[in-house]
């Protein structure tokens, strides 16, 4: 299981997916992981309370970026409160270790990162973008 993961990782920080700019987004936020290097845009536009199109920028690590493609696939299209559950689901993941089986129904491909969670240096990889989503999302919400 480990190794198909460490593929799926792999393939996505090879072939990332929505990476890309958007022109005038509703919402443009940047993280940084100065322990690791990585840096990433996360590029926002909302439609109806939904998630209408994400991009992303990233330098960095493979983790760092496949965890931003795996994310934006996930999210594209969610409204504001089911990818507000979904980033506090994704954190509770990667942050704690003896949580039971991931739930695959509301985080999708994105399992492939659960083993992070034995990793503490590389979880700010990991969690960066989504950070980065939640801040977006709240600022915009209260607009
Ligand atoms: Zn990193």
């Amino acid at each position: 299981m480990d190794d198909l993961y460490q593929e799926i990782i792999m393939d996505h920080s090879r072939n990332p997916k929505n990476f890309g700019t958007i022109d005038k987004p509703d919402s443009l936020n940047e993280a940084i992981n100065p322990l690791c290097g990585d840096s990433i845009k996360i590029y926002l536009t909302f439609e109806n309370n939904k998630i209408a199109n994400i991009k992303f920028q990233s330098e960095g690590c493979a983790i760092s970026k496949a965890s931003a493609s795996l994310m934006t696939e996930l999210l594209l299209d969610k409204d504001f409160h089911t990818a507000t559950s979904t980033i506090n689901e994704f954190h509770k993941m990667v942050t704690e270790n003896e949580k039971d089986d991931p739930n695959e129904e509301i985080l999708g491909d994105t399992i492939v990162l659960s083993n992070i969670s034995k990793y503490p240096n590389r979880i700010k990889c990991a969690t960066m973008c989504w950070h980065a989503v939640k801040e977006s999302l709240e600022t915009h919400k209260n607009n």
